[in-house]
């Protein structure tokens, strides 16, 4: 295989460069593609261009693209359209291309897979592109992914620089805004290997997605969503939304993998708008491209696409990479034109994986590497590896843009898990009793409110145990404040080493306690109380020696309030002492 890339900005160009000699010299290829990543969005300029090649060399199959940034020789271009020629000696083509109606994504990903699966070859990999900015890309990934083929399928969303609602895709005389367009390389000898890294960081507190419609997401933490970006980020919401939030996308965990999502517009309620899937309960926070790592991550891929020795290098590149890393985007993509020609675009959302397990990916570098037959040098230790960490990245005076960045960022990270650790002490801090250690009196409140919701809702059960020591004043009145301070430490560490894992005990207020306890019935009540009440007669409290407790349990009863059950467990609780303490005493 063999691969040739050129940025044209006219016809005239391309027609030169379709009858030079280099590319007059691939006529014995069994199949070429043609890739054409266009920044022009021009219907008739694409329509142009693609019949152009079809004429000087019609076997040859053509897809492409709309753009926001072109990858040409490891470069970044902008505002061109590149034109890649890829041809290969074994390996044949498939086009499948598809207009795609908006509801009818997942069905259309279906029949794309299906079409895929009637090809009677060896599937060595499917190219696939597609306009996230006009369909649900991540439905018709879900309609890929009830295939259980294990072909890599690696790609990308069209983009388009001035408008958010109208990106191509395009093949041989066919270009859509609706639609995908898929190329099935089959044949034994072709090797493909395909990576992806994200190198972006979380940088805010973790939020709850609460609720989402399609890919717009309503709220996050039951706010308006676009409250959160305010919040963080200060950012007007305006129709420079997209471009000042490129860098600042969600970050989610998804079965194990970290995962971005990149917002595109606001709409008239707060809600935003997003190019890929989010789900309620997904737990999220707002990342922010480290630039350190983008680097880093990437010098680690050369050396492991150098060892793979591709004959072509594929790079399908969020456009937030380029917003990001500015004029230092290059020292991502260019290393890898050392490695094989390396030719791709900056794509709206990345597609990449099997059927079985293909994901929308967003923010992403997807390198997808191609050769046709085996190494030319057959033990993988004696390949030349060139170090080819960007020499810039350790020249202090260069990338002094992306050292910022970088050391924001950690600073930012920094700052919120020491915040996240402060609130995990304060919030242990408002809830603790600072004297016994349980639970306090706030907390009390919200768990009660808490069961109390559940245990109508679901018809469930829920008692509630409230203790008092018996002639507690006596132990203040003869050893003094502090000794009383220590019985009733000592008294509560009985109960957290008998507390059962389902239920709540804390501080009710002075020397008495409550404990609830959902799912238990009135006799596990009665026997835990009792066990209790056992065990603190039995204790020897330091200088004050045995004391005795009361127990006023009461179970829920349909009706019942707060209030209500609360004082049951109390009237239980009176009875008890008027019946000659030490006992446990119930009202159902
Ligand atoms: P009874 O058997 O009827 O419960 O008699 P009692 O003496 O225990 O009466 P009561 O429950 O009304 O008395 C509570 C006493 O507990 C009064 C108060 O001085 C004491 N107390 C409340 N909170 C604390 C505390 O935090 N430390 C100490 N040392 N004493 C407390
Ligand atoms: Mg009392
Ligand atoms: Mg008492």
């Amino acid at each position: 295989m063999r691969h040739l890339s050129y940025s044209i900005k006219n016809i005239k160009e391309l027609e030169e460069i379709l009858s030079s000699t280099e590319i007059k010299a691939q006529g014995n290829s069994s199949s070429i593609l043609v890739q054409v990543f266009s920044a022009n969005t021009d219907e008739e300029w694409i329509e142009e261009a693609t019949s152009s090649i079809s004429k000087r060399l019609p076997q040859a199959v053509i897809v492409g693209a709309t753009t926001v940034g072109e990858v040409i020789f490891g470069k970044t271009y902008t505002n061109s359209t590149a034109i890649g020629f890829s041809f290969f000696d074994i390996t044949t083509l498939h086009v499948i291309s598809k207009e795609c109606d908006t509801t009818q994504e997942f069905d259309m990903g279906k029949v794309i897979v299906n079409e895929i699966s009637t090809i009677d070859e060896h599937i060595a990999g499917v190219l696939l592109l597609s306009t996230p900015l006009n369909i649900d890309v991540a439905s018709l990934l879900e309609g890929i992914k009830t295939s259980e083929s294990s072909y890599p399928i690696f790609g990308a969303g069209a983009g388009n620089y001035s408008s958010m609602d109208n990106s191509l895709v395009f093949s041989n005389q066919w270009i859509k805004s609706k639609g995908a367009v898929a190329v099935v390389f089959t044949g034994e000898e072709l090797q493909i290997d395909y990576r992806t890294y994200l190198g972006w960081k979380p940088l805010s507190q973790e939020m709850t997605i609460t609720k989402v419609e399609g890919m717009l997401v309503k709220t996050i933490d039951n706010r308006p969503a676009f409250e959160v970006y305010d919040k963080y980020l200060g950012l007007p919401n305006d129709e420079s939304f997209f471009l000042n939030v490129l860098e600042f996308p969600v970050l989610l965990q998804r079965d194990g993998e970290e995962l971005a999502r990149v917002p595109v517009f606001v709409d008239e309620d707060g809600g935003i708008q997003f190019v890929a899937d989010i789900h309620e309960g997904e737990k999220i926070r707002i990342g922010y491209g480290d630039p350190d790592l983008i680097i880093n991550d990437s010098a680690q891929m050369h050396q492991l696409v150098q060892k793979f020795q591709p004959e072509a290098i594929f790079l399908f590149t969020c456009g937030c990479r380029r917003f990001l890393m500015q004029e230092l985007v290059e020292l991502e993509t260019a290393p890898f034109q050392k490695v094989a020609p390396t030719f791709g675009f900056y794509t709206y959302g990345e597609f990449l994986g099997t059927p079985s397990n293909l994901q929308l990916l967003n923010s992403t570098m997807v390198i997808v590497s191609f050769r046709e037959g085996k190494t030319k040098i057959f033990s993988n230790s004696s390949a030349k590896i060139v170090n080819d960490t960007p020499k810039d990245s350790s020249d202090p005076y260069l990338n002094k843009h992306g050292r910022i960045i970088s050391r924001l960022v950690h600073f930012v990270e920094a700052v919120t898990s020491e915040l996240a650790e402060k609130n995990v002490e304060l919030n242990q801090l408002y809830v603790t009793d600072q004297l016994t250690g349980l639970y306090n009196r706030h907390k009390l409140d919200e768990v009660l409110l808490y069961e109390f919701d559940r245990v109508q809702r679901y018809k469930a059960s829920l008692g509630l145990i409230i203790l008092d020591i018996d002639h507690f004043k006596e132990v203040n009145d003869t050893y003094g404040h502090q000794v009383g301070d220590d019985v009733l430490s000592s008294l509560s560490k009985i109960l957290r080493d008998n507390a059962r894992k389902s239920d709540t005990v804390g501080r009710w207020g002075g020397e008495e306690f409550l404990i609830i306890c959902p799912e238990s019935d009135l006799k596990g009540l009665i026997q835990y109380a009792e066990k209790l009440r056992k065990l603190i007669e039995g204790f020897p409290f330091d200088k004050v020696g045995h004391k005795t407790s009361c127990f006023g349990l009461a179970m829920y009863q349909e009706g019942d309030t707060i209030e209500t059950i609360i004082s049951k467990a109390d009237k239980a609780l009176y009875k008890a002492k008027n019946s000659g303490r030490n006992r446990v005493e119930s009202v159902y």
